[in-house]
C-alpha cells in the first residue's frame, strides 16, 4: 500500500535518510506501525534515486511505503507537471524541451479516459480533474 506524504521532492532529495517521519497508524488495526526501512525510488524532478520510508504493523503485517502527495503511484512525474504538459498541448503546443514522446503517451492515456467518461471537452474535463484531484490517465 501507498501512504501518501505532504513532503516534496527537493526536501527529501536534500534530507535523504535523515528526514524526521511521522509516526503512522495502521488502517486496518488503528496501531502504530513500526518503521520498516527505505526503498528507493526515482522521480522526474530528481538525478538520483531518493529514499522513501516504509512502515510494517506488527499485527497484521500491513506495509506500506511513503510517497510524496506530488505523485501518483507509479509515475515519476508530478501531477501538477502532467497537467500542465496535457493543458499546454490541448490549448496549442507541446511545452518548449518537453519530450513529446513521454506527452504524446500522457495525452493518449487522457483521451482514453475521456473516451470512457464520455467526455468530449477535453480540456474542461483535464481542468475538472486537476482540480477534483482525480487521475487524469488511465
Ligand atoms: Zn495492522
Amino acid at each position: 500500500m501507498i501512504l501518501f506524504v505532504k513532503i516534496t521532492i527537493q526536501e527529501l532529495s536534500k534530507k535523504g535518510k535523515a528526514h524526521k517521519w511521522e509516526k503512522h497508524q495502521c488502517d486496518k488495526c488503528q496501531r502504530n506501525m513500526w518503521g520498516h526501512g527505505y526503498v528507493m525510488r526515482y522521480f522526474a524532478e530528481a538525478s538520483d534515486a531518493i529514499y522513501v520510508k516504509r512502515y510494517r504493523c506488527p499485527d497484521c503485517s500491513t506495509v506500506v511505503t511513503t510517497r510524496p502527495e506530488t505523485h501518483w503511484k507509479g509515475i515519476r512525474s508530478a501531477i501538477l507537471t502532467m497537467y500542465e504538459v496535457l493543458r499546454s498541448k490541448l490549448t496549442g503546443f507541446w511545452p518548449p524541451g518537453f519530450p513529446r514522446q513521454r506527452g504524446l503517451h500522457w495525452l493518449l492515456r487522457f483521451i482514453d479516459l475521456a473516451k470512457m467518461e464520455q467526455q468530449d471537452n477535453l480540456l474542461s474535463f483535464l481542468s475538472f480533474c486537476f482540480a477534483k484531484q482525480i487521475r487524469f490517465f488511465t
